[in-house]
């Protein structure tokens, strides 16, 4: 589709639109509105990296600008505190967003861009008498603001000519002040309902210098009076955000009608996404890092977006899973385990299957010839003819998963036992002779035969074994670190009612297998390329740790959900 008509409202024959934004956006177009297209934009502040929150407004963003062609979404930073902010984040956030599959194009912008032009506008709010410096303390101002109850008192500076602001304003600005000192505010209403139109702070002396202007400014603009002009100043139709910004749409309003900007963007609400078994608060995720309780930002236990894709998740399914989550007005959790099902969806489908045994047991098969060993042919992809076959290395000595072997296994055990036969996945029926333990009476190996005619998996008579097992040869097999990754916290909703999130961080999210056994192919595995591992679950190459000599694979899900029973009852 390369025509704006061809998109459309009137000429898309589309279901209606799947969220109340969508419908808004759809009856202003239909009315005639946004002609030149829908403008909308991702602000992040660069003080940390991009969870799966964030995932939720990007994909809102950039997906309405894309289906309102001739659309754009702007990636802004919203850089106006200096002493938290970063560079290496601003790297880090474009790249995620990229990873996710989104691209700003040539609309890269920082709100510190916009700082002179900013600067002018305070000065014109001035002029109109909309403006004023105080020098009440902060703690003064916090006692005149008044409470929920009271109304709150004018400042005794609130009546300043226009002349001595603009001068204590310029002089400011000039750095003539050490922090504090003063402030800009707007002169909207100290007796408001809402404390944020009580003469809101729209600029404050902070003498350190900023990552992008460096020593140019000693004052910083508040966020609600950047973000509301750098949204008009770069002709964004709407602004999307999240509902603690409800109460602060009335300032967003009152900023713009009051400098008369050429363009109004229209404010938009909607809900966080919260996710159970997670925090997304980029303090709490921060405090993760700093205080070690993971390895870094990209830990694969960490829901950014980072540490997800190292975890092995792909760009569609987190796509996937906030367009299933949808987009609501009211707060809500959302399971965990639906973001581990889409993903599920897609890699069942796109997986290559290999072969590897994490808990290895030694098999001897004690009548194949000693000197002899085979290749047999593996099916790829069962959900994937295209997928095509491989070949897989079998011969006397094999290792099988301790799991699947029972000296003394009850009734429904269907796996290998004494004098038991299974079928080894792809290759052939075998049969548990005797079992050898060490002096500690642990089984250390298992004596077996095979039956030659049941090459390939099954037998010319008919016969039927209930089990199949994964295995691999003990000598083409290649030695691997295996991570199995569990939910960082043990609690739906960590650090709930009031107490330390930290209570709920999950002892064992993290078990390392430093020798488990993978078939040879995947000695060519590539970072951010899916496996399942049959039977155990989705594996990924560990982009960081992992070389050549010293393969290292993530768990990135189970094949089925082991949490489901608790997944149940809770939110959707
Ligand atoms: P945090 O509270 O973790 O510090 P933030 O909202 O301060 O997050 P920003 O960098 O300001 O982080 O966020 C950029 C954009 O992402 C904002 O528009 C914000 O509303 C949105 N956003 C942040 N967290 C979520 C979330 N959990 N769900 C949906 N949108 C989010
Ligand atoms: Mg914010």
């Amino acid at each position: 589709m390369t025509t704006a008509e061809s998109t459309s409202p009137e000429s898309t024959p589309e279901a209606s639109p799947r969220d109340f934004i969508r419908t808004i956006i759809a009856e202003e177009r239909a009315a005639g509105r946004h002609p030149d297209g829908v403008v909308t934009r991702f602000p992040p502040e660069p003080n940390g990296y991009l969870h799966i929150g964030h995932a939720k407004s990007i994909c809102l963003n950039f997906g309405i600008a894309s289906e309102n062609t001739p659309g754009r979404c702007h990636l802004r930073f919203d850089d106006t505190n200096p002493t938290k902010e970063d560079v290496e984040y601003e790297a880090a956030i474009e790249e995620d967003i990229r990873w996710l599959g989104f691209d700003w194009g040539t609309h890269l912008h920082y709100a510190s861009e916009y700082f002179d032009r900013l600067y002018e506008d305070a000065c014109e709010l001035i002029r109109r008498g909309k403006a004023y410096v105080d020098s009440l303390s902060a703690e003064e101002i916090r006692d005149y603001r008044g409470t929920l109850k009271e109304p709150g008192r004018n400042s005794p500076h609130r009546d300043r000519t226009v002349e001595e602001n603009l001068d204590l304003f310029a002089r400011m600005r000039a750095g003539e002040f050490p922090d504090g000192a003063h402030v800009l505010r707007a002169k909207i209403d100290m007796a408001s309902p809402n404390m944020n139109m009580r003469d809101p702070a729209l600029y404050r002396i902070r003498r350190v210098p900023h990552h992008r202007t460096g020593d140019a400014w000693p004052i910083y603009p508040m966020y609600d009076y950047a973000h509301c002009l750098s949204d008009a100043y770069e002709g964004i139709t709407h602004s999307l955000c999240t509902l603690e910004f409800e109460d602060h749409r009335p300032l967003y309003d009152w900023i713009l009608d009051e400098l008369q900007t050429p363009t109004h963007p229209r404010q938009i609400e909607f809900a966080r996404l919260n996710v159970s078994y997670t925090v997304t608060s980029k303090r709490k995720l921060l405090a993760l890092v700093e205080e070690g309780h993971v390895s870094g930002w990209d830990d694969p236990r960490m829901n950014t977006i980072r540490g997800l894709r190292r975890r092995g998740f792909t760009p569609a399914s987190v796509r996937r899973f906030c367009e299933r989550i949808g987009v609501a007005k009211r707060d809500g959790v959302v399971d965990w385990a639906l973001l581990e099902h889409t993903l599920r969806e897609e890699l069942n489908v796109t997986a290559p299957r290999m072969m590897g045994v994490l808990r290895p047991l030694k098999v001897v098969i004690e009548n194949y010839p000693e000197d002899q060993s085979e290749e047999l042919e593996a099916i790829n992809n069962p959900e994937d003819p295209a997928a095509g076959t491989r070949m897989v290395p079998f011969g006397r000595e094999l290792y099988i998963e301790q799991g699947d072997f029972m000296e003394d296994p009850p009734r429904k055990f269907f796996r290998l036992g004494p004098g038991r036969e299974v079928r080894l996945r792809y290759a052939y029926f075998i049969t548990c002779e005797r079992v050898i333990k060490n002096d500690a009476g642990a089984v250390v190996e298992l004596r077996c035969t095979y039956d030659p005619a049941t090459r390939g998996g099954s037998a010319p008579d008919g016969r039927k074994v209930k089990g199949t097992l994964h295995w691999v040869a003990a000598d083409a097999a290649l030695p691997a670190e295996v991570r199995l990754y569990d939910r960082l916290f043990t609690e739906e909703n960590p650090g709930g009612g009031g107490r330390d999130f930290r209570d709920a961080i999950n002892p064992d999210s993290l078990e390392v297998i430093s020798d488990a056994r993978v078939e040879p192919a995947l000695g060519d595995a590539r970072a951010g390329v899916a496996y399942q591992f049959e039977r155990l679950g989705y594996f990924c190459l560990d982009a960081v740790d992992a070389s050549p000599e010293h393969l290292v694979f993530n768990r990135t899900v189970t094949l089925r959900d082991s949490w489901a029973k608790h997944a149940k009852g809770g939110a959707k």
